[in-house]
This record gives C-alpha cells, structure tokens and sequence, in this order.
C-alpha cells in the first residue's frame, strides 16, 4: 500500500571521481519518481551540455537578481563560478510527491540544512582507494595530467567534509553502490513525516474498528 507523501531532498556529494555522477546517472535512469534539481550557474557552458538541462546559464548580474529577489534556496561560489538551486522547481516536486536528486557541493548542502532539514537526506562517496580514483580521473582522459594532479589535491579538501552528510559509502563497485542508495532512499520515503495522509489512514481504520 502508498501513501500519498511528500518527496525526499536527496544529495549526493563525493570528490570528483569517486562516482557521484555514475550514481546518480544510474539512479535517476530507473526511477521515475526522481527529477533532478537544475541549478543556476554563472560558469560558461561546456561543449556537451545542454542549457536547461545539465544547468541554466546565465549572467552574473542575472544570479545576482535571482539571489537578491530570494528566488535561489541557496547558492555558493566554486572555483570562481556563481552556483545556486532555483526554490520554485523544488517546492513544487516536493509537494507533488517527487523526489529530488541536488548536485552540489558542501556549501549549499549546509546552507539546506538550515531551511529544510527535515525534507533532506545526504549521502558522501568516498573511493576505496587514491590509486582508484587517480585511475577513474584517468580513465575519463578529459583531463591534463596537470589538471588530475589539482583534482586529486581538491579531493582531499572535499573529503574534510565528510562528517557533515548523513550517510557515508565507499564506492568499490558501481552495482553495489546503487543498490545502497536506493535503499537509503527508500527508507527515506518510509519516514512517518513523510507520509501525508498516514493521519486519516489510522483514523479511519479505527473507526472500522468502531463500527464492528
Ligand atoms: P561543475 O562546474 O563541475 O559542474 O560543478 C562544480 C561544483 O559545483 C560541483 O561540486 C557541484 O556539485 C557544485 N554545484 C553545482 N551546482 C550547484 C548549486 O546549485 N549549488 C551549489 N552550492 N553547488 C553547486
């Protein structure tokens, strides 16, 4: 049995090669219930991205409207870039029982604790080794031998912040990792909170109960 419920704010952090997108790529692919928040950003659209799809490019003086008007849920500068999560999209995926995947960094992630932690849950990915995330950063090959020398140094300040999600996996095979956050997910969904009309259910098998 379903109930009606409210959708699950779900983030996925983890340093660059250790799976994150993988993840979420193959979670997002099997679940129709989970749309995927697209951020703002004020960095220059790369060659495979689509605008309105992998993000919404836009001006700095455009973000700084958006921010100033209260239309962003949080925002952060990363690596010289503006990001931010427009609030519309997500209150009306909630509400209508979607959940939502967030692809930001840790700065964002606190800032959503302080305005919807009940509606969050987090997750961090960490690799089982450098020596393997050293080879996915390589195996990727976009990337100059200067430029995975900056992303392995990167990882290791990304890793400090571990402590601040909810749940912590190490991605040794893509598979299993799926499969672990799908369970976090589903547990999430279970949470009596979430559960809209849980209320009226007990009610109404109580007063079957009443009636016999
Ligand atoms: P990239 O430019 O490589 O797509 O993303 C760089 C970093 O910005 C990643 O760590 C990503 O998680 C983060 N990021 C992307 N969108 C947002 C956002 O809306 N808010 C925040 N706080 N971080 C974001």
């Amino acid at each position: 049995m379903e109930f009606q419920r409210r959708g699950v704010m779900l983030v996925i952090a983890s340093p660059s090669g250790a799976g994150k997108s993988s993840i979420s790529r193959s979670l997002f692919g099997a679940d129709p219930n989970i749309r995927l928040s697209v951020s703002v950003t004020t960095r220059a659209r790369r060659t495979d991205e689509v605008d309105g799809k992998h993000y919404h490019f836009i001006d700095v003086p455009t973000f700084e409207r958006m921010r100033r008007d209260g239309e962003l849920l949080e925002s952060a500068e990363v690596h010289g870039n503006f990001y931010g999560t427009p609030r519309a999209q997500v209150e009306e995926q909630l509400a209508a029982g979607n959940d939502i995947l967030f692809d930001i960094d840790y700065q964002g992630t606190l800032q959503l604790y302080e305005k919807a932690r009940a509606d969050m849950v987090t997750v961090f990915i960490l690799p089982p080794s450098i020596k393997e995330l050293r080879a996915r950063l390589e195996r990727r090959a976009q990337d100059s031998v200067g430029t995975i020398e900056k992303r392995l140094k990167n990882a290791r300040v990304e890793m400090e912040h571990f402590a601040e999600y909810d749940y912590v996996l190490v991605n040794e095979d893509l598979e299993n990792s799926v499969g672990r956050v799908r369970s976090i997910l589903a547990s999430a969904r279970l949470k009596r909170e979430r559960q809209v009309n849980l209320p009226s259910f007990v009610k109404d098998l109580q007063s079957q109960i009443d009636s016999l």
